[in-house]
Parts: structure tokens; sequence; C-alpha cells
């Protein structure tokens, strides 16, 4: 790319252009997995959508690759690309509340923080993720699995209506009414169709909820999550609690004698009558006595936002993904070998529940395809020192492995490194040939392909 092509597009475009000789460009380039280190050709920080326009067209024109940045999360760090264009939607942030509708438009590069606080201010709140700092494109295009999931759906579930700029360049509007193959695609099949710039969800009623982490000895896990797997599986919809292996934080939240045990921590989430809650909670507390216990009344948007702070951007991050119909107690002695060797303080594995609302989507309605699964399970290896990547690395690939055989086949993406395309297909299953139908026609040359790409058919 010379400065003549960034000229022609800087006359078009309102937003910035970040070169790298630009002070900028080395805080624009980064993303959240401190693993990832790319260094585009130019950065496009979209001011509003005709720069997203303008920003693709380019792309096309001057055949460059093209990476698509929404909240830049993504574990292999698919909102950036080495020597191409970046199309940075993180401008984009405009969000706006319809309460007699109790609906949400959010534009392209806002993130779940953003969209909590927005909606909590009317008692409303959008299914998303369990953590703040994600970008809302990336994790809604891939499926969205949160607190929320239980009760009211992954958050494509509760998608309406979605704004897309094309790779020839045109803006359309996709929902079940208009352009349905492209809303089914864009319900689970990722960045591959487009630029979203604007999304429209249903929201639902939750303002204060009864929820937080509970913690109980590593030693208690197998029967903790025994008793976990058949709590969860009849459990009310309206109670949402994940498992996950943790390190307690050296920190004085945390009673000094449990500093950096490992621990089992269920982290809950009821939306039910608050009057309720103790009595729900009953049997959780009962089952064995939790060695720290800090769930009771919070406000949404603090739950969600709970571990922000324990995950700050810039670790080095490795991830490996499958979905589960059953929690066998094999695959449970399994998960228990490999928490007591997690490799580091971040380091974990989490299981969300995925029964409930979102199991009463049919596997073919959206590109989301394991509907049937109960539960979705991420190993993830984290650590500040890019030293220790090799160890935690083979922890995870291991640990992966052996857990493998007792999955559904494959897992989500939004929870994948680069696997390559097995994997992608493996994590679309039957719904993989119609997507790539549906890329065929919208995308046919494989523009948007910085994603878990899915070819033209
Ligand atoms: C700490 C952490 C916690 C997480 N927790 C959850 C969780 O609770 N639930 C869950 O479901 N997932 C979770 N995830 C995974 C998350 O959904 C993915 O990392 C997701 O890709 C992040 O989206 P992003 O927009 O931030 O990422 P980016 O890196 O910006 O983008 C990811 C992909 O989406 C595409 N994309 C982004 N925005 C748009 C857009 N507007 N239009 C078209 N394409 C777009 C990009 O091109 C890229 O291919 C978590 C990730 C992290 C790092």
């Amino acid at each position: 790319m010379n400065e003549t092509d960034i000229q022609e597009l800087r006359a078009r475009f309102r937003g910035e252009l970040i070169t790298p000789s630009d002070p900028l460009y080395d805080v624009a380039r980064k993303v959240y997995n401190g693993m990832i280190d790319r260094r585009p050709a130019l950065i496009a920080r979209c001011a509003d959508v005709a720069d997203v326009v303008a920003g693709v067209s380019f792309a096309r024109e001057k055949n460059l690759l093209l990476a698509v940045r929404g909240g830049g999360h993504n574990g292999p760090g698919l909102g950036v690309c080495d020597g191409g264009l970046v199309v940075d939607l993180s401008r984009l942030k405009g969000i706006r509340i319809d309460q007699k509708n109790r609906t949400v438009r959010v534009e392209g590069g806002a993130l779940w923080g953003e969209v909590d606080h927005a909606t909590h201010a009317f008692g409303l709140a959008v299914p998303s993720g369990f953590i703040s700092t994600t970008g809302v494109g990336g994790l809604t295009l891939g499926g969205g699995i949160g607190y929320l999931s239980r009760a009211h759906g992954l958050t494509i579930d509760n998608l309406l209506e979605v704004d897309v700029v094309l790779a020839d360049g045109r803006l359309v509007t996709a929902s079940a009414e208009e352009n349905a193959d492209l809303f089914w695609a864009l319900r689970g099949g990722g960045g591959n169709f487009g630029v979203v710039t604007s999304f429209l969800f249903r929201a639902h009623p939750v303002g204060a909820v009864y929820g937080g982490p509970i913690f109980w000895p590593l030693d208690k896990g197998a029967e903790l999550l025994r008793f976990w797997r058949d709590f969860i599986q009849t459990a009310p919809e309206d109670i949402n609690g994940w498992f996950g292996f943790a390190t307690v934080p050296p920190v004085p939240m945390f009673p000094a004698e449990h500093h950096l045990k490992k621990m089992c921590v269920i982290t809950w989430c009821y939306t039910g009558d608050p009057a309720k809650a103790e009595e729900v909670f009953k049997p959780i507390r009962q089952f064995s006595p939790p060695t720290m216990d800090f769930c009771g009344p919070i406000p949404f948007p603090v739950l969600q936002s709970l571990f922000d702070g324990l995950y700050p951007a810039g670790l080095q991050w490795y991830w490996k993904a499958d979905f589960f119909q059953e929690l066998s107690d094999k695959a449970i002695d399994l998960h228990m070998k490999y928490a007591e060797r997690l490799p580091s303080p971040h380091s974990t594995m989490h299981l969300y529940p995925i029964n409930g609302a979102a199991q009463r989507v049919g596997k073919g309605e959206t590109a989301f395809s394991y509907r049937e699964a109960r539960f979705a399970e991420v190993i993830v290896g984290v650590d500040p020192d890019p030293a220790n990547n090799p160890r935690l690395m083979q922890w995870a690939r291991d640990y992966w492995l052996a857990l493998h055989p007792f999955s559904s086949g494959g897992g989500y993406v939004n929870m994948m490194m680069d696997e390559g395309e097995d994997n992608v297909k493996a994590a679309y299953r039957d719904n993989y040939a119609r997507l790539a139908e549906v890329k065929r026609k919208y995308d046919p040359a494989n523009l948007f392909r910085v994603n878990q790409n899915v070819k033209p058919a």
C-alpha cells in the first residue's frame, strides 16, 4: 500500500487512518490477547457507516487482506491482521434503548459493559457473556453464551435485526423478514458475511440479581461437579451457575489463608423472585459448606464485570473448546486430574450450562449448531509471562484431547484458536454446507476471511 493509495482512501474517510509511522500505531494494533503481535499496513478507525463502506471497498479494490475489529477480544486475534487493512469499529459505540418495545440498538464496535450500563438504567439487560470487556460484534456473531442463556437463550436468540456492509460495499438490513438467509448465517457464522454496523436486540427485565461466586476446596471437586451437573439439569431456568477451577488471587478481598490455593468455584446468577433467593440457594449451600461465599444481591452490570480486573488486557491466552451433552463420572475424573495441574494462577477450565431456553431453538434455525448440547467447555492457559506459553499450551492441548472423546464433536467458534478448516467444520457440523452456500452468495471472493473461515461453496 503506497501513500497515493492512502491519500485516495483519506479523501472518502472521516475517521482516523493509522499507519506504522503514526505514534498511535502500536496501541491501535494491540488486541486483548498478548500472544498476538500483528502489524497491519493500515488501520482505518471508522467514524461512521460510510467509513465502513469506504474501508471494505478499498480492501476489495486494492486486493488487500482485510480484518474487522470489534472489541478486539478474540483468542486467535481475528480482529487484526499482518500487512493488510484493519477496519476498526471501536468508535462506533452508539446505543439506543426503546423502553416501550424493550429493544436495544447497538452499533458494531460497542463493548458489552457499555450496553449493560445503558440498559441497566432502565431495568433491562440483553443476554451476553460472563465478562463486560468483550465486544458486542464478535461475541454476538459467534453465538453468545452467558449468565442469561438458560433463561433467555443465546445472544443470537435475542437478535432481531442487523445492518451489514457486504463485500461489494452495499449496506443491507437482515432480519427474519429481509435477507433471511443472511440473517440465519450471521447468527453463529461469525464475521464471514460482512461488517455489522448495527445490531437490534430484544432486552429483558433484569435489574438487581442474586449472584456471585461460591468457592469449595479442590478436593471436593468431583463431588461438586456431580452435584452441579444434576442440579443444573433440572433447576428453574432463572438460575444459572457456571463451574470453574480457580487459583485464589492474593488480594485483600480473600482471606490470606486461601491465597493462591486451587479451588472450585461456581459463579451464580439468579434472576427470579428476590424473596425466594435464599430458599433457592439452600441446597447449593447445604451440599457441602463453601470455603468462601460471595453470592448475594448484586446489580447485573456489577456481576458482569466481577472478573474484569482479574483478567486485564495483555495477558497471554491459549484457548481450547468443546460442547458436551453429558458430563459422565469418567469425564469428571479427568477434569480433576487436569485441575490439579493448572499451569498458572490465571489458567482455568469453565463449564457453562446451555440447557434451557437456548435448547428450545432448533439446530437448523440459526447457524449455531450445538443446540442439543448441555455444557460448553472452555480450557484456557493464561499467564502474564510469554516464557510460560509452551507450558500453558501443552496443558490445554493435553486436557482438551483427554476430554474430547466425551464431547459432542466440536467446540464454540468464539472460544477456539486458529485451528484450521476441520475444526471450523466440526463447530458447524451439518450447518456448514448451508453456511458455505450463503458465503458464496454474499462473499464469493472470500474478502472476509480473517475469522473462523467458512469457504464459499
Ligand atoms: C476474557 C474473555 C471472556 C469471554 N467470555 C465470553 C463469554 O462469556 N461468552 C461468550 O460467548 N464469549 C466469550 N468470550 C469469547 C468472545 O465471544 C470472542 O472472543 C469474540 O470473538 C470477541 O468479540 P470481539 O468483538 O471483542 O472480538 P474481535 O477480536 O474484535 O473480533 C472477533 C471476530 O469477530 C469479527 N467481528 C467483530 N465485530 C464485528 C462486526 N461488528 N461485524 C462483523 N464482524 C465482526 C471479527 O472480524 C473477528 O473475526 C470471551 C473472550 C474473552 C477474551
